[in-house]
């Protein structure tokens, strides 16, 4: 298993991708900040409609990063994410939402899945996990959002018995990936998280914190979501994790905290052929 970037063929365009994904079934992708048209602090492939960069640019961002994937332009559906853990199953009616214009994506949703073929699911990050499943068997993916918030309100395990329930996917035969997100090099946070991570995961507390003084720990957010996918019956050796910081590399990503706030936005996509 393994995470790297390779060219998208076009302007300085790189991808990410994880080889866990079969590229005959599936399509996916996460965006860099390469290959864009936006400046300053959104430098260069913006993908967020929501951050305060110019709506055009962004739109055309989003087209090259489709035209790299080999995807049809303005055919994802986006979400209006917000760090919660409610999930949306979409289908061909969703198709284009969101694409170009914020206002039009779902509203109140962190994780969606589908097993709709050529509906790519797209959501936006700056530090927080993209986590990516893909059940070849059903053939039923989901994408989910997962900061400090949504990991320990468990959006990750959600979202894979979601897939259970709406397309009877089998833990054990869903391929998992986990992007790359702000890093325990770099992820320092107060005791209010880790009261929220010991009412619902208490056993992962020795595993995911490291305490580093005055009430202060860094906290392994992959690590974090990799246990949780186990826990809802994922087999370790179908869990790709891509172990790259954001922080660390804020040059090839964008990073909420390593840019102070103001950034755009990388997105992690994932479609069935
Ligand atoms: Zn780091």
């Amino acid at each position: 298993m393994s995470f790297s970037l390779v060219s998208g063929g076009q302007k300085n365009l790189w991808i990410g991708r994880f080889s866990i994904f079969p590229d005959d079934m599936f399509i996916h992708g996460i965006s860099t900040r390469y290959g864009g048209e936006s400046t300053d602090r959104f430098e260069a492939l913006n993908l967020g409609l929501h951050v305060g960069d110019d709506r055009d640019t962004v739109c055309h961002n989003r087209d090259v990063f489709f035209d790299g994937l080999g995807l049809v332009r303005g055919s994802g559906v986006t979400c209006q994410q917000v760090h919660g853990c409610d999930i949306m199953v979409v289908n061909r009616d969703d198709i284009g939402r969101g694409m170009y214009a914020y206002d039009e994506s779902i509203p109140n949703i962190d994780a969606l899945i589908t097993d709709t073929p050529e509906l790519p699911l797209m959501l936006f990050f700056a530090d927080c996990t993209p986590v990516l499943l893909a059940d070849p068997v059903r053939r039923a993916i989901g994408v989910a959002h997962a900061g400090w918030k949504g990991t320990a309100a468990g959006i990750g395990m959600k979202t894979v018995q979601r897939m259970v329930r709406e397309y009877g996917c089998k833990p054990e035969n869903i391929l998992a990936s986990i992007g790359p997100a702000i890093g325990p090099c770099c992820y320092e946070v107060g005791e209010q998280v880790l009261t929220s991570f010991d009412k619902t995961f208490p056993q992962y507390k020795t595993k995911i914190f490291a305490s580093v003084g005055d009430d202060k720990y860094r906290l392994n957010l992959w690590e974090a979501n990799r246990l949780q996918l186990l826990d809802a019956g994922l087999v370790q050796d179908n869990i790709d994790v891509a172990g790259v910081c954001t922080a660390c590399n804020h040059k090839q990503f964008f990073s909420y905290r390593a840019e102070g706030g103001t950034t755009g936005r990388i997105a992690a996509v994932l479609a069935i052929k």
